[in-house]
């Protein structure tokens, strides 16, 4: 019987969902295969998170408390989940893919002279490692990838799979495990966190996307866009036209040159479909494209297309809405 680690990514006290996500595949696998599903969560008040993984069927359950996971920092990550790699020797170390996770797991994957297989969409597990498909060529194409290796380090794009409880847990084996760091050693230091102003959801976490693109010209068309995001609590997204003309926030990009998001519901609003604004949201479950252009190559992805003036559909869309939650 082998481990299966999931790292557990916090923010704001709570755990992220695409690292829920990830622990739920994990689970399916492990059970498959008759191996442990293990988790690591390195927080400055871990305990807290405990009873949730627990809840996701967890059996093993390692946390690294020390002040210095506040904020990212790849050196005391690194060390911290080496020390738990060291003490566990999982097959697998999965976590969900994020900007932090690349630096993380390219470290650890050296030093453990281990198989790296990064932003996957999906993957099994097989006799000596794994199978996964990760979306490549700006998202265009899916490559199958194999890792054979005593271990293999993955990562995987966030709404690759739905985040369930199990439907039956138990209480976990949970190891404290001491961990030390002086932060004065640290060749990087991290001395401010600028956090996006007006970034109230953050897009890769946001279960509805409410994405604009040059078809949104004025402050009119950013507050219907604003309006449809704040009726679903959705994140508010962009393409890189109306990033570079300044009206929305660079953080906002979604994209091959900005995030990638797979959330359950995209909007894309007076969006062209240009393959690089495509390759960062293709993967989202359910794409709602409204533009005046019916040939417009956004709607080869779209589960529903609504052709016309988004200044004509938008504000009796966001009106029914409106009534349909005050009826709810
Ligand atoms: C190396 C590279 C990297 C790139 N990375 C990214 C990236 O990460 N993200 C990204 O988005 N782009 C990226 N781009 C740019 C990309 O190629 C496109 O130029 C960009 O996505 C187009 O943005 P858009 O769809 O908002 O604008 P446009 O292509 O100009 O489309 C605007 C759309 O709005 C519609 N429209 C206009 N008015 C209305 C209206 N009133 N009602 C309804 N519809 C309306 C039009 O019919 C049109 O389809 C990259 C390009 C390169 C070369």
């Amino acid at each position: 019987m082998s481990i299966i680690l999931t790292h557990i990514a916090t923010i704001d006290g709570k755990i992220k969902r695409s690292s829920l996500e990830v622990l739920t595949h994990c689970r399916e696998e492990a059970k498959k295969k008759g191996h442990t599903l293990a988790a690591v969560v390195l927080d400055a008040d871990p305990g807290s998170f405990t009873s949730t993984l627990e809840k996701y069927g967890t059996s093993v359950i390692y946390t690294i408390k020390n002040p210095v996971f506040k904020n990212h920092l790849n050196t005391p990550v690194i060390e911290a989940l080496a020390l738990v790699i060291e003490k566990s020797k999982p097959a697998v170390v999965a976590f969900a893919s994020t900007e932090a996770v690349k630096d993380v797991m390219g470290a650890l994957a050296t030093r453990f002279n281990a198989a790296a297989v990064p932003d996957v969409s999906s993957f099994h597990l097989t006799n000596n490692g794994l199978e996964a498909m990760r979306p490549v060529m700006a998202s265009k194409i899916l490559a199958k990838t194999s890792a054979v290796a005593d271990m293999v380090f993955v990562s995987v794009r966030s709404g690759s799979y739905d985040a369930t409880e199990a439907e039956t847990s138990g209480t976990a084996e949970i190891t404290a495990v001491p961990f030390e760091f002086d932060e004065g050693g640290l060749k990087n230091i991290l001395k401010e966190v600028i956090k996006a102003s007006g970034d109230k959801v953050d897009l890769n976490e946001a279960r509805v996307v409410v994405a604009a693109g040059r078809g949104v010209k004025d402050d009119e068309g950013k507050k219907l866009v604003e309006e449809l995001a704040s009726l679903f609590n959705g994140a508010i997204g962009a393409s890189r036209s109306v990033v570079e003309t300044g009206m929305f926030d660079p953080s906002t990009q979604i994209g091959q040159t900005g995030k990638v998001v797979s959330p359950e519901l995209y909007f894309a609003i007076g969006i062209s479909g240009a393959i690089q604004h495509v390759a960062g949201m293709v993967n989202s479950k359910v794409i709602v494209a409204i533009n005046k252009d019916e040939d417009a190559p956004i709607f080869q992805y779209s589960t529903y297309g609504l052709v016309g003036d988004l200044y004509k559909i938008l504000p009796p869309l966001i009106d029914q809405l409106k009534t349909a939650k005050a009826n709810a």
